[in-house]
């Protein structure tokens, strides 16, 4: 019998952020001025060991988590991540096993990742004009870093690889269709993901979200789309076919048309506290449990508990209400 939550959605997806920690200060998500030189991130002590995170996953894989995602933080700088996929990739039941990432350092990564098991990646590249992405990440980072990293994944077999793009009003948004013209004929699917509240400190307004009705057309008006259907039940990102052929592009639209009703996600965060919603204020301490001596069967509970308990639907019930509401920082929940 599946886990059920109290919305009747089941428990399929698990995404272990495994550090808090960025090479980029993407404005969206660690701006400067929060994450700046002052700021503490988490003590190394506090962090989930490798063992305990693959115990969790592997619990979690007996009650239906099909796919695990690693994300951070930036998660290739988390150290000797590759022993960590390895373990992943040994656990019975999980199918698809994908890694988010800023891609500055894929290339020299992406080779030993496919090695331990991993299957796809998925790059996160907001912009193909150098200068626009280097204000958003906000160290300094070209696109050809990026693009190498990309190629390196390609190269290794970590397909499909998946593009992210996050659109903000006026600072990229001009530069959506060339994301698609670029990947388009080389098999990457780029999406465009609409600029969300996540955390409290990035400073979001609604004016700064450009809808996914918005981000389609400016993509028809060159490329003619066609509507594809989901891979699978619950896909977060709508999915459009260029008429052409030529590739697919895919819209996340938490903002314009939330998917809270085919939500099927696990957080677990680097310190081990479970979070049932991206938007959560608080989670669910897992590690107190691992660190005191709790069997196999009492992981188990645990997690059948707060699913079980679960009525999240934050971007369904998003108002002005909730903007200014405590929740998770992005860095640290890992998107
Ligand atoms: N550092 C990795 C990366 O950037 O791919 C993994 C973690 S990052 C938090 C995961 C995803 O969340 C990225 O694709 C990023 O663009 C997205 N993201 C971060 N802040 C966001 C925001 N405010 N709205 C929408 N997406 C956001
Ligand atoms: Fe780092 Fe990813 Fe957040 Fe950018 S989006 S600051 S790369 S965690
Ligand atoms: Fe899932 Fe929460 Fe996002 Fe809704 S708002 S889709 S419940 S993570």
């Amino acid at each position: 019998m599946a886990l059920l939550d109290e919305l009747q959605r089941p428990l399929r997806d698990l995404r272990i952020s495994v550090t808090d920690r960025c090479n980029f200060r993407c404005v969206y998500c660690m701006p400067r001025s929060v994450f700046g030189p002052g700021y503490e991130f988490l003590p190394r002590a506090e962090l989930l060991t490798f063992e305990e995170i693959a115990r969790v996953a592997r619990v979690a894989a007996e009650l239906g988590v099909r796919k695990v995602r690693i994300t951070g933080g930036e998660p290739l700088l988390r150290r000797d991540l590759v022993r960590l996929v390895e373990m992943l990739a040994a656990i019975p039941g999980v199918d698809d096993l994908t890694l988010t990432t800023n891609g500055a350092l894929l290339r020299q990564y992406a080779r030993p990742l496919a090695d331990a098991g991993l299957k796809r990646v998925t790059v996160s590249l907001d912009s193909l004009d150098d200068a626009i992405f280097r204000a958003m990440n906000d160290v300094n980072v070209g696109v050809d870093v990026v693009l190498e990293g990309i190629a390196a994944a390609l190269e290794a077999g970590l397909s499909p690889v998946k593009v992210n793009a996050v659109v903000k009003r006026g600072v990229n948004d001009h530069t959506i269709v060339d994301l698609v013209r670029y990947f388009r004929g080389t098999g990457v699917v780029v999406r465009f993901i609409e600029y969300m509240d996540v955390g409290t400190t990035n400073g979001w307004r609604l004016d700064d979200v450009v809808t996914a009705d918005e981000i389609l057309a400016r993509i028809a008006a060159e490329f003619p789309l066609e509507p594809v259907e989901p891979a699978y039940p619950g896909e977060v990102a709508t999915r459009w076919r260029l008429r052409d052929g030529s590739g697919e592009v895919g819209i996340i639209a938490s903002i314009s048309r939330p998917f809270c009703g085919g939500c099927t996600r696990l957080r677990l965060s680097p310190e081990g506290q479970l979070f049932t919603c991206l938007f959560a204020a608080r989670g669910h301490d897992i590690r107190a449990l691992l660190r005191s001596g709790a069997s196999d069967a009492d992981l188990r509970a645990f997690i059948e508990r707060v699913w079980s308990g679960r009525t999240d639907r934050y971007s369904e019930l998003r108002s002005a209400e909730t903007v200014g509401l405590p929740r998770v920082e992005m860095s640290r929940i890992g998107g």
